[in-house]
């Protein structure tokens, strides 16, 4: 009897292992047929042997969804015009962008060229080097938009491609595969049947959403095929359309690694691990990696401000000075979504969250039970004092970034905390004002603050007046030569 059903299963058993092995390798052959029809599709060997470099001029739109200055649509726009070059044989990669939105102008170039690795800042005239090149990362968003150097890239990577499946979208028919760069989420990719062309790709990225990439036009150079524009769509929503100004394929790219003169040399960007700075007594700024809290003894409790990434670690950091002190309130600089990620955090501290009256809807999403999150709505102002401390919590918007943004501000102490408009570099000169740093200076001055120091959610360095003076007065680096 026992013999028999151990039989039994034994044969259930590899039965199962057969069949899995089948499916295994039928579904790699399948993948391996359909990248083979995709590589002859995109130029064969024009595509996979002959291609050498390629310099893409672009000129891209984004929609500010959620990033704007309100929190509903008609989202914000703005435009970035870059630049990308790429070698493939020797893993070199240029970006240069310039753009504005958000408030913020840029004017940047990364080189990823071994040794020779630099960041450029055009309107500050700086250019530090690169400790540790990353061709891969660096140049994965560029390949990611580039079906030529995508469907190269899956080619090289068919070890770990699967095919996915079959689907019909909008009446066309697709074959979808699915791999992995290097870097980043699983990508799939929508290869249209009868032509074989890439014309979808997508990712989901946990906690953020479905990222789709659509590719409709496409141009033949070189016997190669390259799409003349793309579309970016953040869960379902238009987020980017970008179109391709200029593209030349196998022309020399040594115009794009030099570092043009004059150009003031600052030092390279350090690891910036987890940290805590006392600025006053009781008064701590505590972050790392590009995001900080401020966090205020009030003396039977705690004042938190600021909502961006890593809120846990920080209030672990603050336990180690101030025990098991209730944090009771937890201020939230405006609706951004990188600025709210902290709520949760709060939320479970059993604090009450402050925001901005017209951020209510934004931050009760953010948290986890949002029906619940106890909140503390501010018009203009909400004050928290006590024996110990005065803080005032006070929103000094509209800016250039947002319509409402709420600072923590310590007249005592004469300490500022704010979000996404006066962040001194971790190196280096401070950089002429952008205009949301214009407008926050503008705020200040109307609201009389007599500031010491201007702690920022993303520098690890506070700001002083001086500090703030100078930005303003500072030309653009080209406007001074
Ligand atoms: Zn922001």
């Amino acid at each position: 009897m026992r013999s028999r059903s151990t039989l039994a299963l034994m044969g259930l058993l590899i039965a199962s292992l057969v069949h899995a092995e089948n499916f295994t390798e039928a579904n790699t052959d399948r993948a391996k047929a359909l990248i083979d029809a995709a590589v002859a599709a995109h130029g064969g060997d024009a595509m996979m042997e002959d291609l050498r470099t390629l310099v893409v001029k672009t000129r891209t739109v984004n929609y500010s969804v959620d990033q704007s200055r309100g929190t509903e649509a008609p989202w914000d726009t703005s435009i970035n015009d870059s630049v990308d070059v790429i070698d493939i044989e020797n893993s070199v990669f240029v970006n240069h962008a310039k753009g504005t939105g958000g408030g913020f102008e840029n004017h940047n170039r990364t080189i990823i060229n071994g040794e020779e690795s630099y960041q450029l800042d055009y309107r500050a005239g700086t250019v530090a080097g690169i400790a540790e090149p990353d061709f891969a990362t660096t140049s994965g968003p560029f390949v990611r938009v580039t079906p030529a150097l995508l469907i190269r890239t899956l080619k090289e990577r068919e070890a770990n491609a699967h095919f996915l499946g079959e689907t019909r979208i909008d009446g066309t028919d697709y074959n979808v595969v699915g791999f992995s760069m290097t870097v980043g989420p699983a990508i799939s990719l929508y290869l249209e049947k009868g032509t074989n062309l890439l014309r979808r790709s997508e990712r989901v990225f946990p906690g953020f959403g479905l990222v789709e990439y659509r590719f409709d036009d496409y141009e033949t150079r070189n016997e190669v095929p390259y799409n003349r524009s793309f579309t970016l769509y953040l869960n379902g929503d238009v987020n980017l359309e970008r179109e391709i100004k200029s593209l030349s394929v196998n022309v020399p790219i040594e115009d794009y690694l030099a570092v043009p003169e004059k150009f003031v040399a600052i030092p390279e960007v350090q690891p910036d691990p987890l940290s805590r700075q006392e600025l006053s007594e009781g008064v701590w700024l505590i972050g790392g990696n590009g995001t900080y809290a401020m966090f205020v003894d009030m003396g039977d409790y705690i004042f938190a401000a600021g909502g961006t990434a890593g809120i846990p670690d920080r209030i672990d950091s603050l336990r180690e000075v101030v025990g098991d002190k209730p944090l009771r309130y937890g201020m939230m600089t405006h609706h951004h979504f990188d600025h709210v990620l902290g709520v949760p955090a709060y939320e479970e501290e059993g604090a009450t969250v402050i925001a901005a009256t017209d951020h209510e809807r934004i931050v009760r999403r953010a948290a986890a039970s949002g029906e619940t999150l106890d909140i503390q709505l501010v018009d203009d102002k909400f004050v928290l004092e006590n024996d110990a401390r005065r803080v005032e919590i006070v929103d000094i918007g509209p800016t250039a970034h947002t319509e409402h943004l709420l600072v923590a501000w310590l007249p005592e102490e004469g300490i500022l905390f704010e979000a996404d408009h006066f962040a001194m570099p971790a190196a280096g000169p401070v950089p002429p004002a952008v205009t949301s740093t214009k407008t926050f200076a503008k705020a200040l001055e109307k609201q009389g603050f007599k500031v010491k120091l201007i702690a920022s959610a993303h520098s690890a360095k506070p700001g002083t007046p001086e500090d703030l003076a100078r930005a303003l007065q500072t030309e653009e680096f080209q406007a001074r030569r």
